[in-house]
């Protein structure tokens, strides 16, 4: 039987950061991966938090590399209203930049170097069943697509699994969110009249009718990202193939209607739904969740890698601290401390779906110091306690968008 200290399912960028992390520190890791690389998957615009994770897993010298499309802020339109944040203006001190790029190319640079780093990716090899025994030490079994199953014994599991959700699923641990369901429909595209953009090369988001939003995320290829983000019942009024009913709902968007007529579609536009998930527990004995499988809340501000990359880089330090012999607090420094920076995220996600952050967005009324705070939790800075929207990040965005509601109220009224 194969033994390694460390067994990571997933080579997404969780299950990546933290075999990095945990390599770099001396342990034997292994990478088991369902999938081929390259792999589609969704989740192709960064925030500069994420880079910190990156860097202390040594990946940023060959993705800088692959000169990505910098992401250099984000943009949000609505009836022609814009709020365009800048990571240059924000408040926290840290990362001014991020990159927008297909993760089929992303992640396998991340699997590259960590193979380049002496740690075994095997693709398309799926974990099927884990037995875990009482101090920790656990028995993977693996199916590889062509072959027979073996197993791998391991001291720690780290599950970067993603919507697989393998341990959750195997332990029963499963919980649905809190956040109501909602589906995406979505492409990449050419975009041959992206330079007649006013923004040609930075993510931006449109707010549309019904709740729907769309990002459109242009890659360097030339190559745009775009999806449509609503409730359920927002699709059901378009019929046809995916590509009728995506080309019609282009046609829909005034912004986006002449620029995306008659483009041509990479791919079939592909659906997913109702991905707000989360679990009883981030951790147990032997165990440790990090990525999609702890809790993703929704897409509307990019910050499912961040958080991954993020989770992982903290659960990492962690298993290295339990291998060491150190005891380990995993309530405190790790479901505690994640579940900061996602309640953060999840205050901003339900104010944008009920209105109140468009208030704030789209005010007549600009504040400088509001902004960059606002812009920071945007960069994914939700652990920066020093910033009020990220300290009282309830109380801070309803007190501002009641405070701006109630000052244009008064202008109309001296109008
Ligand atoms: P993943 O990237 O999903 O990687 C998990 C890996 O585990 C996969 O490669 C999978 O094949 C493998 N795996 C699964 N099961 C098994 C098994 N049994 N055995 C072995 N391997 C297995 N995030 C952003 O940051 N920016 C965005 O712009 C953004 N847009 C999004 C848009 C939509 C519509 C949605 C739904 C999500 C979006 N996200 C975005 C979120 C992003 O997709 C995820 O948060 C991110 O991919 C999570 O990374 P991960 O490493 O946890 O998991």
């Amino acid at each position: 039987m194969i033994t390694t200290d460390v067994l990571v399912i997933g080579a997404g960028p969780s299950g990546t950061v933290s075999a990095s992390i945990i390599r770099q520190a001396g342990f034997d890791v292994r990478i088991i991966e369902k999938m081929q690389f390259p792999r589609f998957v969704i989740g192709e615009s960064l925030l500069p938090r994420c880079l910190e994770a990156l860097d202390e897993a040594g990946f940023l010298p060959a993705l800088n590399r692959k000169d990505f499309q910098v992401k250099s802020g984000a943009k949000f339109v609505r009836n022609g209203e814009i709020c365009d944040f800048t990571f240059q203006e924000q408040h926290t001190d840290g990362w001014r930049n991020a990159w927008q790029m297909p993760r089929a190319e992303f992640d396998l640079v991340l699997a590259n170097e960590c193979e380049r780093m002496g740690i075994p990716v095997s693709y398309q090899h799926e974990v099927t069943a884990i037995e875990i025994s009482d101090d920790g030490s656990s028995i993977t079994t693996i199916q590889p697509k062509d072959g027979e199953p073996y197993q791998i014994k391991a001291k720690f599991i780290v599950d970067g699994s993603g919507y697989g959700r393998v341990i959750p699923r195997l332990f029963g641990l499963e919980r649905p969110s809190s956040m109501p369901p909602r589906k995406a429909l979505f492409s990449h595209v050419t975009d041959p009249l992206r330079l007649q953009q006013e923004e040609p090369s930075r993510i931006v988001v449109y707010v549309h009718q019904e709740n729907c939003w769309i990002w459109t995320i242009p890659f360097a290829s030339g190559i745009t990202s775009v999806g449509f983000v609503s409730a359920p019942e927002f699709f059901e009024k378009y019929s046809g193939s995916p590509e009728e009913q995506f080309r019609a709902m282009l046609q829909d968007v005034p912004e986006l209607a002449v620029r995306f007529k008659d483009v041509a579609l990479q791919f079939e536009p592909r659906t997913l739904q109702s991905w707000s998930v989360t679990t009883d527990t981030f951790y147990g004995n032997g165990f440790v969740l990090t990525g999609n499988v702890t809790e993703f809340l929704d897409p509307i501000f990019s910050s499912g890698v961040t958080l991954a990359a993020v989770s992982a880089q903290t659960a990492a330090k962690l298993v290295i601290k339990h291998l060491n012999g150190e005891t380990v607090n995993w309530e405190k420094d790790y479901k505690e401390y994640l579940m900061q920076g996602v309640d953060v995220f999840r205050t901003y996600v339900n104010a944008w779906y009920d209105g109140t952050l468009f208030k704030i967005f789209f005010a007549d009324v600009k504040n400088d110091t509001f902004k960059r705070q606002i812009c920071s939790v945007l960069a994914g800075y939700v652990w920066d306690m020093s910033n009020p929207f990220v300290r009282n990040h309830e109380r801070s965005v309803k007190s501002l968008a009641h405070y701006l509601e109630m000052a244009a109220e008064q202008q109309n009224n001296q109008q």
